[in-house]
């Protein structure tokens, strides 16, 4: 393939990029974005293996004869949020759009395929991974499940995501805990409705609902140690109760965060206990289910200095830096740490709309950067010579 002076990949990746937000799927249904990728990647000259895990695609680009393999990964899919921009190449199915930026990290990808099958500059094996479903936080693992390391094997893995308030051109990773374990919970208390006129004559939920909304805020205040990070955020509270009946049925929902499996553990018995005993209090049932949907994001401190390294090498030195805090929120990618060492970056999408939110535009300045710095990654850990 003949070699691409990188404004004109600038271009193609901007293109890439709109076409693929103006047609946004939803988690396992990323068909047409598969179909993109997977007939890109081979007009690239890379060999493709389409749907791994679902609706994932590899594609494995080897040069020399080194026997090393590394994984660059992105996602794919898009969430159920009705897009509120203007944008010519704004979302064309109703109620889903791009929110999250993983239209940019699936043409920077594809960009990074273009470049490194064009130019080279690397011995041994790359593998290319597009994700499906990392909003749910099932798509790794539908690609774990479906083979990945034994059909298409590589020994770390390399990742990002685009940051909104951080500058165009700059770059940021921890080492250790980078974002946090997602829980998430449900506490059903079952009593007895009954007309709002007489109280005494049944159980009803509500009060008792209230009261352990207010006792779940004494986990992390009294239970977790101060130095431990965790979260526990009740969001909704849902009662089977009318004008005039209370309820006999309260249902109240949730979503925890930490950087430890012990604090997980420790969040969920703590749940428990209170659960069962302000129950017990006002005389009603609870039934707590408790689930773990993301793993915390955990990066190699070697990876970390050597993804460092190569992002120097495309971008200015006071652009790349290490992140001071991990952060709360969770990402999929996790799942691939749990089996292979490797280093998720953040990349700045400069002053859009926050990810999620329905003015939310990934920003097309980033996305040479973002192909550049996957480049010099596999170039930096398949290094000639
Ligand atoms: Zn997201
Ligand atoms: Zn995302």
């Amino acid at each position: 393939m003949a070699k691409l002076d990188h404004e004109t990949l600038h271009r193609e990746m901007t293109a890439w990029r709109r076409d693929l937000h103006a047609h946004p799927e939803f988690g396992f249904e990323e068909k047409r974005t598969a179909a993109f990728v997977a007939e890109k990647l081979r007009a690239f000259g890379l060999e493709v293996a389409e749907g791994v895990g679902g609706t994932g695609v590899v594609g494995t680009l080897t040069r020399g004869s080194g026997n090393r393999a590394i994984a660059l990964r992105a996602d794919m899919d898009a969430l159920r949020i009705a897009e509120q921009g203007t944008q010519t190449w704004r979302s064309q199915t109703s109620g889903t759009m791009h929110a999250c930026g993983h239209d940019g990290h699936t043409s920077m990808l594809l960009g990074a395929a273009r470049l490194l099958a064009g130019e080279g500059g690397f011995d041994g094996t790359v593998r290319f991974i597009f994700q499906p479903a990392e909003e749910w936080g099932k798509g790794a693992l539908a690609m774990l499940d479906d083979g990945l390391l034994e059909r298409f094997p590589f020994e770390e893995i390399f990742g990002l995501h685009n940051m909104p308030g951080l500058p165009i051109g700059h770059f940021e990773t921890r080492s250790g805990p980078v974002m946090s374990a997602e829980d998430n919970f449900e506490i059903v208390l079952k009593g007895l409705g009954g007309h709002a006129a007489r109280p005494h004559a049944g159980r009803e939920t509500l009060v008792a609902a209230c009261a352990l909304v207010v006792n779940l805020q004494t986990i992390v205040s009294r239970r977790l140690s101060p130095t431990d990070i965790g979260v526990v955020s009740v969001t909704e509270l849902i009662t089977d109760g009318t004008r005039n009946a209370l309820p006999g049925l309260a249902r109240i929902l949730g979503d925890c965060r930490s950087f430890r499996p012990e604090v997980s553990a420790a969040i969920e018995q703590e749940m428990r206990r209170i659960a069962e005993g302000t129950a017990q209090a006002y005389n009603v049932a609870a039934e707590v289910t408790y689930t773990r949907e993301f793993v915390p994001l955990i990066n190699d401190a070697t990876l970390v200095d050597e993804a460092l390294a190569a992002a120097r090498t495309v971008l200015a030195d006071d652009a790349v830096r290490i992140a001071a805090e991990p952060m709360t929120a969770s990402e999929d990618f996790a799942r691939f740490l749990d089996h292979v060492p490797g280093c998720f970056f953040f990349m700045g999408n400069g002053e859009t709309a926050p990810l999620h939110n329905p003015a939310y535009d990934f920003n097309d300045e980033g996305l040479l950067h973002g192909a550049r710095f996957h480049a010099a990654v596999v170039r930096r850990r398949l290094a000639l010579g």
